[in-house]
């Protein structure tokens, strides 16, 4: 995320100087939000519009739909069509989000409970999405789909209910049209309601572990192996629930460089971070250090030339011999509600993946688990030489 001035530059180059490195060029794709409802098809954007939601400020609220077979076939045909030196090709680690709110059961008990849905039962209510679990299974069998985990659902459960409760106009209509709403009304924000595990509360952390166990169960069914790898939705997450992480399998936890964690009630911590650092629990962190978001407008739209940009991050990780970590969102590439919105953006991941072949002839496609391994591994027999 970093702008074209020298000031971001700088901090660019000494921010990758923390951390392990490697001589080998490696390529890691992380792309958040898969699995997860936001804008539920076109119709729901045209009736939260109506009401005056502000749901054209950003890709986010305008075009971001579950992902349909469509998708992942498009996708996963773009992927299998290109090879490293080594033949692998490159390969999505999808965040993924295990289900979503149960509208039907949450107006039925007139918003005073929450519910929660399980992806399979999501995917049922759309036309276009029979096969999207298999797909990811699929994708995992011929190595370019490596989920990982973004959380149980992606909303705060609390915060989420709290807006309903009030009869809110705005979020109640995104409700009533089985979408998560826009981020303001009519002009007026609303709180954080996307940061499903960013509690307000110390109480609320315990109900945040049962979420995250849940999820880890659902990961499971769904995958076929325990995530080793998460990233918390849109907001931090507080540390104790690293504990929880390290019960479900997670061992690699992608983090801010400069993290400010919740405690609960208003207060906060702050944590440095860098690719390679341990936590107590021995869980391993990685640091995010491109940026690729083809399809982005409104308030996320601060690069104009997002594969040059790209590029660029790419070859400051290289020259700081770190392996190339590409933040990229599910956005990009979805056209349930605009098929010209998927096409633009696998047409411009093709483009990034084809251009980084042809200026580093020698790079690596690796999911996160592949180089968390990698940098384990490596720890190993370091400690094994040194015995
Ligand atoms: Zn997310």
């Amino acid at each position: 995320m970093y702008k074209n001035s020298i000031k971001s530059k700088i901090i660019c180059n000494l921010s990758q100087i923390p951390g392990w490195r490697t001589n080998r060029k490696i390529i890691v794709i992380e792309s958040d939000d898969w699995g997860s409802v936001r804008v539920h098809n076109r119709e729901a954007f045209l009736g939260m519009q109506a009401v005056g939601l502000d749901v054209s400020k950003t890709h986010y609220d305008t075009v971001d739909a579950l992902e349909s077979n469509e998708d992942l076939q498009d996708l996963f045909s773009i992927l299998s069509d290109i090879k490293d030196k080594s033949g692998n090709h490159p390969v999505f680690t999808p965040m993924c989000i295990m289900g979503n709110p149960d509208f039907d059961k949450i107006a039925a008990s007139n918003f005073e409970e929450y519910y929660f849905q399980p992806l399979e039962e999501t995917l049922n209510e759309y036309p276009k999405h029979d096969k999207v679990l298999d797909m990811w299974k699929k994708g995992i069998e011929e190595k370019l789909f490596s989920p990982a985990l973004h959380g149980r659902e992606h909303i705060n459960v609390v915060r989420y209910l709290r807006i309903l409760q009030t009869g809110d106009e705005g979020m109640r209509t995104a409700f009533s049209h089985k979408s998560v709403g826009a981020s303001s009304f009519k002009g007026k924000s609303y709180p954080n309601y996307l940061g499903a595990l960013f509690p307000e509360s110390k109480d609320e952390v315990k109900q945040l572990h049962l979420y995250l166990k849940e999820a880890g169960t659902l990961f499971e069914k769904y995958c076929g192996y325990k995530p080793l790898a998460f990233i918390a939705p849109n907001a931090e997450e507080p540390k104790e629930l690293e504990a929880t992480l390290n019960d479900i399998g997670v061992k690699y936890l992608t983090r801010s460089k400069n993290r400010l964690y919740p405690l609960g009630d208003g207060s906060f911590k702050r944590e440095l971070n860098w690719l390679g650092k341990q936590n107590s629990l021995g869980q391993i962190c990685i640091v995010r250090n491109c940026f690729f978001e083809p399809v982005a407008w409104g308030e996320h739209s601060y690069v104009k030339d997002w594969i040059g940009n790209c590029l660029k991050e790419i070859e400051i990780a290289f020259r700081w011999k770190k392996p190339a970590l590409i933040s990229t969102h599910r956005v990009n590439y979805v056209g349930f509600i605009d098929p010209a919105n998927r096409d633009k953006g696998i047409k411009s991941l093709r483009l990034l993946i084809k251009s980084i072949q042809n200026l580093w002839p020698d790079v690596e496609f690796l999911s996160t688990n592949e180089l968390g391994q990698l940098i384990e591994s490596e720890r190993s027999s370091l400690l094994t030489n040194t015995l």
